[in-house]
């Protein structure tokens, strides 16, 4: 059984304009010890997928409006308020990418993480003060005794981050989502933070849900990615795969112009021409139909399933392209295409 298993979520919001299907069907697992990437343009919908797992959209505008969040069998969206946060920060630990907002500025950092830990664990303040320092030294802070009296600003962007890291793991969770881990730090400490992460994560087995759209992260760390487009998981595949052919053509789109052995940290996603069609008037179809070079009328016509391709990803797409027909791009695939609607 996976760790996390995400089935047909929604996730969807009021706004003047009108309802703004933001995860619209995204299906998603990370097992035990595994680092999953998550990966997408900017408002495809990542950073609301992790939210609606831990249930942290704004009540009001937002509201999950279907699917189930399996946390180790037990359906997070099905339980009590209570029962979400006793796991939120102690089974489920959440790294956001803006430590500073996530950080409370008035109380030091070892208060913090002494307050994560005690919310879940019946310790004493003082053990929990020992295990924050722990912890920070862990995270790679240096000086860790002294640090930990340390208020948000007095720290470093890089060292927030470690912080962040360390409130995230005060109760050894069995996963750690991370939104964007590194974005607003400099490509030496990504670095740094990263390695941290891999490391943090191979010694406890969490299982890992890494939100980034750094290709060359994704290269690095992850097991399996999954492909965001406007609410939807368009494709998902272990990495090696994923990057040697991509089966749906957004992801080829993104994908197609590195290779694995090219991808260094700080690979940005390339720009693909068009732009994402707005959530609130989703076309009919597939919602990639429009940008996309091989669309044919059932692709406007019929939303495609997210299907099994080969033997290691699944790609919503009505005509996939196959590993062995790649090469042979795009001659093979509008041939195919042309079968297909013949
Ligand atoms: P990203 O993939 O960049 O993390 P998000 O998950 O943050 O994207 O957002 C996806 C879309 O959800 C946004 O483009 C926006 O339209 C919508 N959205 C997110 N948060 C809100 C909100 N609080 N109110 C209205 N719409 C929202
Ligand atoms: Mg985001």
């Amino acid at each position: 059984m996976a760790l996390l298993e995400i089935r047909d979520l929604q996730t969807w919001f009021d706004t003047r304009a009108g309802v703004a299907r933001a995860v619209d069907g995204v299906t998603l697992s990370v097992a035990r010890g595994e680092t999953v990437a998550l990966v997408g343009e900017s408002g495809s919908g990542k950073s609301v997928t992790a939210c609606s797992v831990l249930r942290l959209i704004p009540r009001g505008s937002g509201r999950i409006v279907g699917g189930q969040v399996l946390f180790d069998g037990v359906d997070l969206l099905a339980l009590p308020d209570a029962g979400i946060r006793a796991i939120r920060g102690n089974r489920i630990g959440m790294i956001f990418q803006e430590p500073l907002s996530a950080l409370n500025p008035v109380l030091s950092i070892g208060h913090q993480i002494a307050e994560a830990i005690r919310l879940h664990r019946r310790v004493s303040e003082r053990e929990a003060w020992a295990r924050a320092v722990a912890l920070l030294d862990q995270a790679q802070i240096p000086s860790a005794q002294r640090r930990v009296h340390d208020y948000p600003h007095q720290l470093s962007g890089g060292m927030r981050q470690r912080a962040m890291i360390a409130i995230a793991l005060a109760c050894e969770p069995d996963l750690l989502i991370a939104d964007e881990p590194t974005t607003a730090l400099d490509v030496t400490t990504q670095a740094q933070i990263l390695d941290l992460l891999k490391a943090l994560q191979t010694e406890n087995g969490m299982g890992l849900l890494l939100i980034t759209h750094d290709l060359g992260v994704v290269a690095e760390i992850a097991d399996r990615a999954a492909v965001m487009y406007a609410g939807r998981v368009v494709e998902e595949g272990r990495v090696d795969a994923l990057f040697a052919a991509p089966a749906h053509p957004y992801a080829e789109g993104l994908l197609a112009s590195l290779t694995l052995e090219e991808l260094a940290p700080g690979a940005r996603l390339p720009e693909i021409p068009g732009t994402v069609p707005s959530l609130l008037d989703m076309p009919g179809g597939c919602a990639f139909a429009p940008r996309c070079a091989y669309a044919a009328d059932v692709c406007r016509a019929q939303a495609p399933l997210l299907r099994q391709v080969g033997d290691s990803r699944r790609a919503a797409c009505h005509a996939p392209l196959q590993a062995v027909q790649w090469a042979a791009r795009p001659h093979a695939r509008a041939q195919m295409m042309a079968r297909e609607a013949a």
